[in-house]
């Protein structure tokens, strides 16, 4: 970026000079007040544009053409007592505060006059104060004023601040509708006269409050007036409850609306705090019916093994059913997709599907092409057999898969085996087998070429998956990213996915311990690499509740009870706004205070297929910085355990009650 203070000589010169601003104060003060530091950090090149710019809570920081203007039409000159209503990100305060002796400032949007007044310390303007509060019924306590601002529109003159004019003093407000006003210039004449200058045209955002658009009452605005707070720190819990969006119950129709922002994106991945809680797959449900049935997207991409998601595929396409060896996720963690929300997704995923071409049918994929529950069935099953220590350890290490769950007894337990070097040649063989046969049967979506380099990597994967760690890891996200790109490119250029993985998989790892500490990326970070602000990383987080999981890999199901989240976790923060359902927006730009707040480094939790309590602080949590890690964040305080569905059917049933055999 150039030097800031030649950007600001220029922009003296040429927006406000060159305009016809020419009181040498009002240059002087627009010349001295660095603007770079009133606009959110990604705007800061801009700052010193002819324009008004974001500053979060949807509100922006003036023209600097229309700060100067409203200043010099006020008259303040040095030593006055000054009001500004609609202190915003305190750039105009500030300006005043140049001139003027005293600036009382009042800002609606405590998470802004928090700022706001930060912004006043760290600059050592000292005699600017920030208030939070409604400023349309003025600040009674400090009038009368020499000068007041007002820098957001409504439909009449707010009584209160002309009578807290002293006389002679000049009222500064734009008037009007919502789309356009007026910028009027009211002089108090007399103890019951004003005269009125109307400047001309302007667009502010409304003026909200007592006196404000559609407001006039004297009660509210004693009522608002009493309500004024000097702006203060607020706590990470306000500022999170001040920039949620609270969210509808899950089963309304307007759940997915807000999340329809997304829409626009090429990928939105949705992710999840664990495999077995039910909000997280009603949620991700609600959204996808909507993103697919109104916004064109075609591919829902699932960490899950990719045979069996072809035969969901095939299912909602409406194709006609292929006899396979196993029915779909019938091993270990089968509730992860066969549970209740799953399919009742997958029948409204047909549905949507019917009458549709062909091309613009939805399809469900896994992304795991590597077959990974499969496989390791497969290995567990061979070790069971030749090896049983083996077979222990490979159990409790499977359970590591997620980098997370890490069981402290596992590595100990690794060294007392002989190894799994003498079983690995036939291990990995049973694997290679079990691939080759899938992919047979899928009926060759990506046809031969691609099945031959598949089954090679898939080789180096099998022999790193039973060791864990980094390189396994790095292999399976890389390749469920390479899934997805191979998705789109198949869908052709206008395609738009939706993916389904854990948060640990979604979540950008390089703002976790995994990308940080451990060399590990995922599809989250591949996905922005690849694609930028074309791809919507979205996480999933919850308090407490229950949820289903196992205590090891293999062993069965059971409903757990999650315990709240700990005090110096993001989980806790969230519990503690109140908000039971939220949104969060962590795109740069719109929540910036509080971006800044979450970004000093936290516990976060995950929770796998697999959840230790006993453990709980090494086993689920791990140091993240959540506003990197995703661009949005959904919160249920409270959730319930995934609801598993029954055993298969005899398969003799097939295929009305295809897919899941019920
Ligand atoms: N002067 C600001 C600056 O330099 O950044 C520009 C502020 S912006 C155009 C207008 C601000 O007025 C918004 O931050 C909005 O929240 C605030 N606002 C709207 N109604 C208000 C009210 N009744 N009291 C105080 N602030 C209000």
């Amino acid at each position: 970026m150039t030097d800031p203070s030649e950007l600001r000589h220029e922009m003296v010169e040429r927006q406000l000079k060159a305009r016809g601003i020419g009181d040498p104060h009002v240059l002087a003060a627009m010349g001295e007040v660095p603007r770079e530091r009133f606009v959110p950090e990604p705007m800061r090149e801009f700052a010193y544009e002819d324009g008004p710019l974001p500053i979060g809570e949807a509100q922006t920081i003036s023209q600097p053409y229309i700060v100067a203007l409203m200043i010099e039409a006020a008259g303040i000159e040095p030593g006055a007592c000054v009001l500004e209503v609609g202190a915003g990100s305190g750039y105009a305060a500030a300006v005043i505060g140049r001139i003027a002796g005293r600036v009382f400032a009042i800002e609606r949007h405590p998470a802004l006059a928090a700022e706001a007044a930060r912004r006043m310390a760290d600059l050592g303007y000292g005699n600017v104060t920030v208030i939070a509060g409604d400023g349309s019924v003025g600040l009674p306590a400090e009038a009368p004023f020499d000068a007041i601002v007002v820098a957001a529109g409504g439909d009449k003159v707010p009584e209160p601040l002309k009578r807290q004019l002293a006389i002679g003093a000049r009222l500064v407000v734009p008037v009007g509708g919502e789309a356009l006003q007026s910028l009027l210039c009211v002089t108090r004449t007399g103890e019951e006269e004003w005269s009125e200058a109307d400047l001309g045209a302007v667009r502010f955002v409304p003026l909200i409050g007592a006196f404000g658009r559609n407001g006039g009452r004297w009660e509210d605005g004693e009522r608002a007036a009493s309500n004024h707070r000097p702006a203060r720190e607020l706590t990470l819990a306000e500022c999170i409850a001040e920039a949620a969006e609270p969210l509808p119950e899950i089963d309304d129709p307007a759940f997915a609306d807000p999340f329809e922002r997304f829409a626009d994106r090429r990928i939105v991945l949705l992710g999840e705090a664990s495999h077995g809680t039910h909000e997280f797959y009603q949620a991700r449900a609600a959204i996808t019916r909507r993103l697919v049935e109104r916004h064109g997207f075609t591919i829902v991409a699932v960490e899950a093994d990719w045979p069996d998601a072809m035969a969901i595929d095939r299912y909602i396409r409406q194709e006609p059913f292929r006899p396979t060896r196993h029915p779909p996720f019938e091993r270990f963690p089968t509730w992860m997709w066969r549970n209740t929300e799953i399919d009742r997704l997958i029948h409204a995923l047909r549905a949507i599907n019917e009458g549709r071409e062909p091309e613009r049918m939805v399809g469900f994929h896994g992304l795991d092409i590597y077959n990974m529950a499969g496989s390791i069935e497969a290995v567990l099953a061979y070790l069971d057999e030749h090896d049983a220590e083996a077979a222990r350890v490979a159990r409790a290490r499977y359970g590591c898969l997620t980098p997370w769950q890490a069981d402290p007894a596992t590595y100990g337990r690794a060294a007392l085996t002989r190894g799994y070097a003498e079983c690995e040649e036939a291990a990995v063989a049973e694997c290679r087998e079990l691939l080759d046969r899938a992919l047979r049967e899928d009926g060759g979506m990506f046809g031969a070429a691609m099945n031959a380099r598949l089954i090679a990597s898939a080789e180096k994967y099998y022999r790193v998956m039973y060791y864990g760690g980094a390189e396994s890891w790095n292999l399976r996200d890389s390749h469920m990213a390479e899934t997805l790109e191979h998705l789109l490119e198949h869908g052709g250029p206008e395609a738009k996915a939706l993916v389904w993985a854990h948060n640990s998989h979604i979540g950008d790892a390089r703002a976790t311990e995994m990308g940080q500490v451990r060399g590990e990326h995922n599809i989250g970070q591949l996905v922005r690499e690849r694609w930028g602000e074309q791809a919507a990383l979205i996480g999933f987080g919850t308090h407490t509740g229950t949820v289903t999981a196992a205590d090891d890999w293999d062993s069965p199901r059971k409903v757990k009870r999650v315990l709240p989240g700990r005090a110096d976790s993001y989980e806790r923060q969230c519990h503690d706004s109140g908000v039971a359902r939220f949104l969060l927006d962590l795109t740069p730009g719109r929540h910036e205070a509080l971006r800044r707040r979450l970004a000093e480094p936290r516990l976060e939790r995950f929770i796998g297929v697999i959840y230790r309590p006993e453990t709980e602080r090494w086993s689920h949590y791990s140091t993240c910085v959540l506003p990197e890690q995703f661009d949005a964040f959904v919160w249920f305080d409270e959730t319930r355990a995934l609801e598993p569905l029954g055993p298969p059917e005899p398969r003799s049933g097939l295929p009305e009650t295809y897919p899941f055999g019920l």
